[in-house]
């Protein structure tokens, strides 16, 4: 099947954390005409992380805002045109081979790939006022919310490097703060978990699990249950920032691609081109895709993989 001359974009990347921006540059460099579709967090999760202390090159770090805003001049310096604003549905238009990328906007994209690098998203726990209390004593990150709560007594929720880092960051500037940990073990890094382990204020309840939030206007309290020994204590809190992991934001893709249950995007079934998603021309990079090892460099691999891939798809017809 040939492909029609007409259709505008050759590759239309949705995301632009390191997956989208790395896919990026190795299309503009491919003469691969592009457009980047950039979220609603232009440079992805990375933009809040204060320091990237494993992205290789950067012997003293470097921070995730400064990392991600010099990818993107990267990639306008080489022309590719760069969108703020959400995708709403990818349709496949099977008459021309292609795709029709419609955005929240409702300006439609026409493009013969489509390269998926929307990340994830804050995996909330589930409970009642939850969600009203965001912003009230309840967040989902300390680096942007931690500063309100100099000198008081915080929780973090989570045992993997979420957790343990916005704990080891909390503990620099409030009175305390607590971990709850809903198994006895961490599922952190050794690094991480050691930072939490030396540091005086912070400390653990393993085997806990937050049951109830309590409080009107602003958090105040949360009931805890140790589920070894049942025993439920009410914990006075004047916030809780919740580490409990990620969910990709695949949700605009259900019914056209394949996804896992908890929402990934399966890829890998042509050996040959292993980022192409179950239906040819949509690849896919990043955290949309991996249950495991959200990490910059790994993200930012893939998406290079996925724009060599499109580019030896689109050869090949
Ligand atoms: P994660 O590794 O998935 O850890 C989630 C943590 O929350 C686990 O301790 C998990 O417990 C717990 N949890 C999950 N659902 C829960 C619930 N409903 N209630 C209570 N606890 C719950 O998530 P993450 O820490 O956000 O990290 C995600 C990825 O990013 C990981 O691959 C991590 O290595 C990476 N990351 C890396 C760095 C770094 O390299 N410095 C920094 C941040 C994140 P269980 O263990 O019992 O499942």
């Amino acid at each position: 099947m040939g492909m029609n001359e007409n259709i505008k974009y050759d590759c239309v990347i949705i995301g632009s954390g390191p997956a989208g921006l790395t896919a990026a540059i190795y299309q503009a460099r491919a003469d691969i005409k592009t457009i980047v579709i950039a979220g609603n967090q232009p440079g992805g999760q990375l933009t809040i992380t204060p320091m990237v202390e494993n992205y290789p090159g950067f012997p003293d770090g470097v921070g995730g805002f400064k990392l991600m805003m010099d990818t993107q001049t990267q990639v306008k310096k080489l022309g590719v045109e760069i969108k703020g604003g959400l995708v709403h549905q990818v349709h496949q238009v099977e008459s021309s081979s292609s795709f029709e990328v419609e955005l929240e906007s409702g300006e439609v994209l026409q493009s013969k790939t489509v390269i998926v690098a929307t990340g994830a998203g804050v995996k909330w726990l589930g409970l009642p006022k939850e969600q009203e209390l965001i912003g009230h004593g309840i967040s989902s990150c300390a680096t942007c919310d931690g500063m309100f709560f100099r000198d008081k007594t915080v929780a973090v929720v989570g045992g993997g490097d979420t957790a343990c880092e916005d704990a080891v960051f909390l503990a620099k500037f409030t009175k305390k703060v607590f971990m709850i940990v809903r198994r006895e073990e961490f599922r952190a890094s050794a690094a991480e978990q050691k930072k939490v382990l030396d540091n005086e204020k912070i400390e653990i309840w393993w085997s806990s699990e937050v049951k109830e939030l309590n409080g009107e206007e602003k958090l105040e309290s949360v009931k805890i249950l140790n589920n070894k020994t049942e025993k439920e204590t009410i914990l006075p809190l004047d916030g809780m920032f919740v580490a409990v992991g990620y969910s990709p934001a695949t949700k605009f893709l259900e019914g056209l691609v394949k996804l896992k249950e908890m929402g990934q995007i399966v890829v890998g079934k042509n050996e040959k081109l292993v980022t192409m998603a179950s239906v040819e021309g949509i690849f896919a990079a990043g955290d949309c895709v991996n249950e495991n090892h959200r990490q910059a460099i790994l993200a930012a691999g893939e998406g290079c993989r996925a724009a060599l891939e499109t580019q030896k798809w689109l050869k090949e017809r």
